[in-house]
């Protein structure tokens, strides 16, 4: 199959190819040439620009808001219910590939099994399975998986890895979703030292939620690759995360979309501490972008959510741009920088040949105005045709 009269967006470069043409063969791209005109079974994209779907690296497919809602002791059948409309809503927003950073029940490796069956259609997904987090710490009480000491934090990531995990989710630091929570470390150095290990004997990498830069800078030194959120975050820890080559996901929706938090059950203590956070994080991100970090699109919410005109993904690339990145670099946030991350960047990110087939299509130049991506009109994943706006309009 071809996808002809395209606009092809080179991501890494920002360089549009006019009048371009895609080859599909076997869920791939096989090539791309100038000028072909289209015969029976291609897709006319009238002109669109056409570029890798996108990849959302913190999200929580079986989440319960407020989070006191979750109960432990819910059946797998209902988290996995909950969290596959979530992703389909996800696959339909343009949105191909997910890392999950911890499902109750290990929803995402379930989901991911039943997308290798051809049972369901959802974006390509990356999974934690169960986040591990000490008793009483951050993430206590949403089923995650509980530890303490070194010894514990080992099995529990070789637990997670036993199941299927494609990485392991920790929290170095509290947060601000509950009363009484503060940004100050949570694990000992030995414990993160320790969950490092287990991801480095099966080939994978550490994500830990970080609100502060202490321990941020104490986790650097254990081996982490991917921080979370990073609420207070000075230069020079910036420059640190930049010097070794990690990452940071900003999840800036979490601190600036009140009337989301308001429609989704989040209690008036928890938005005004978000809010009251705002500030601060905004700036931290500022100092990210000032070092050079590499930034990745992620939500904490489900990305495929409907969110003032648009779906929470997209509005976070719109905060990372106010942020301070160019539209091309909040946009390999969310594609070419995140299938790094992600250790994807031969099979995901672009639009080459011999990656992936997962493609989007928009009007609007995103490149320019990073908000062109609120109009996805056409999403393939894996070569599948998943919508269409484009043909039906036409
Ligand atoms: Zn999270």
């Amino acid at each position: 199959m071809w996808l002809t009269n395209a606009a092809v967006l080179d991501v890494r470069s920002g360089t549009v190819t006019r009048d371009a043409s895609v080859e599909v063969v076997d869920g791939n791209i096989a090539s791309i040439e100038r000028g072909r005109s289209g015969g029976s079974g291609d897709i006319d994209l009238a002109g669109r620009y056409l570029l890798p779907g996108l990849v959302s690296v913190h999200t929580h497919l079986s989440v319960l808001y407020p989070f006191s809602a979750t109960d432990e002791t819910e059946p797998s059948w209902v988290t996995v219910l909950r969290a596959l409309g979530r992703a389909q809503d996800a696959l339909q927003a343009g949105i191909t590939t997910l890392r999950c950073v911890h499902e109750q029940n290990r929803a995402d490796l379930l989901l991911r099994h039943a997308h290798s069956q051809g049972w369901v259609r959802v974006p390509r997904i990356l999974g934690a399975g169960r986040a591990i987090s000490t008793t009483g710490g951050h993430g206590h009480g949403m089923a995650t998986s509980y530890a303490d000491g070194p010894d514990e934090f080992l099995k529990a990531a070789r637990t997670e890895f036993s199941f299927g995990a494609d990485h392991i989710k920790i929290f170095i630091t509290g947060g601000i979703a509950d009363a009484g929570e503060s940004l100050g470390a949570q694990m000992t150095v030995a414990e993160i030292e320790a969950t490092v290990r287990a991801a480095v004997e099966h080939s994978s990498y550490v994500v830990a939620h970080a609100g502060s830069s202490a321990a941020i800078r104490e986790a650097l030194g254990a081996g982490v690759r991917s921080f979370e959120h990073a609420y207070e975050l000075d230069d020079d820890t910036a420059g640190a995360i930049k010097a070794q080559g990690a990452f940071l996901t900003p999840t800036l929706c979490v601190t600036r979309c009140p009337d989301w938090m308001a429609d989704h059950d989040f209690t008036s203590e928890q938005i005004a501490r978000a809010m009251e956070v705002g500030p601060r994080h905004l700036a931290s991100i500022r100092a990210a972008v000032a070092a050079g970090v590499p930034l990745v699109n992620g939500t904490d919410y489900p990305p495929g959510e409907p969110i003032e005109d648009t779906v929470v993904a997209v509005r976070e690339l719109e905060f990372m741009v106010e942020a301070g990145l160019t539209p091309l670099q909040a946009l390999q946030g969310a594609t070419c920088t995140a299938a790094a991350l992600i250790r994807r960047e031969h099979q995901l990110g672009a639009v080459e040949p011999g990656l992936v087939a997962d493609l989007i299509a928009v009007p609007g130049d995103p490149t320019q105005d990073i908000a062109a991506l609120r109009d996805i009109e056409f999403v393939m994943s894996g070569g599948d045709v998943i919508r269409d706006d484009i043909t039906v309009a036409a």
